[in-house]
């Protein structure tokens, strides 16, 4: 299977410290590279990550706070000048479409790839494939802010045993597959009754909100939930008040979710040990991770037949 994994090149808010850089997280998955939220410096921390830029396919801004985009036209400047030859899809909130054309177009350099823009004006599906969908959904920031779902196809997955029960094999399973049905010494078998639907798996990322049902839509059911924890319980109130959450309330959105693992980022600066935050959530949500520069976190395994 191709790799399928989490970077975090950057986990800090507003202020990135000595230890954390400006929030930046690499989803890889299959064959694509999703970025999200390329803060300042991201581009350096990919070489720390020792990951070439060319794994980018797709870059994902939630919103226009620095520390969410600071380092956008630094990657599409790399992009270019690695001359990556596939497209760089770019997803943003529309209404911040002069804060993209300031940052993208920020410098001089020679522009050669093919940039194409999703500037987000709707909730939904913002893009679908054979192979996944992206769903795009707003969250309760004080700004435009896109919080995200990827969404594997679904797959089918033959019952061996109930094949061989059948006698299909070798072509017949590919007209199976591509009928829908076969008919075997005038028995008519349905795909339905020797296969079964593998649900696709959810990465989920939201950042930067307050609680709200959104985040919790875009997270259900999910593998992964990458999910802002900025501030700890014992600051609550400056977590409503700038429209943040603490690590108790990712925690909750998890387990209202129905997560199967939960990652906390972009914490603030004030906090220099990230313990506590796992083990705020920890008490809602066993299963929870916290975000460090250059952890790696491999996306849960597929589930066996
Ligand atoms: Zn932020
Ligand atoms: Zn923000």
């Amino acid at each position: 299977m191709s790799v399928r994994d989490l970077i975090i090149l950057g986990c800090s808010s507003q202020q990135p410290t000595r230890l954390r850089n400006h929030g930046a997280y690499l989803l890889r998955w299959n064959q694509e590279g999703f970025l999200f939220d390329p803060g300042e410096g991201t581009q350096r921390q990919f070489i720390f990550a020792e990951i070439a830029p060319p794994t980018v396919t797709r870059i994902f801004v939630s919103h226009f706070h620095g520390d969410h985009c600071l380092g956008l036209g630094s990657m599409l400047m790399r992009l270019n000048l690695d001359r990556v030859n596939h497209p760089v899809h770019c997803y943003y909130p529309a209404s911040g479409k002069v804060y993209f054309d300031r940052l993208r177009y920020g410098t001089i350099y020679h522009d050669h790839i093919q940039v194409i823009e999703h500037p987000i004006s709707e909730e939904g599906i913002v893009h679908q494939d054979d192979a996944f969908t992206i769903e795009a959904k707003f969250l309760d920031h004080g700004v435009d802010n896109v919080g995200w779902r990827i969404q594997e196809a679904d797959t089918v997955k033959f019952d061996k045993e109930k094949l061989a029960t059948y006698g299909i094999k070798g072509p017949l399973v590919r007209e199976l597959q591509e009928k829908k049905q076969v008919t075997i010494e005038g028995k008519t078998i349905l795909l339905e009754e020797v296969s079964w639907v593998r649900e696709g798996d959810v990465f989920s990322c939201v950042i930067d909100t307050k609680p709200c049902q959104n985040a919790i839509d875009l997270a259900k059911g999910a593998k992964l939930l990458l999910c802002e924890s900025t501030y700890l319980e014992e600051h609550r109130d400056l977590a409503k008040s700038h429209d943040h959450m603490t690590a108790k309330q990712a925690a909750t959105i998890a387990k209202q979710a129905g997560v199967q693992k939960l990652i906390l980022t972009h914490f603030s600066a004030r906090y220099r040990d990230l313990l506590p935050f796992a083990e705020e959530a920890a008490e809602i949500f066993p299963n929870v991770d916290t975000a460090d520069d250059f952890r790696r976190f491999e996306f849960p395994l597929r589930d066996l037949p």
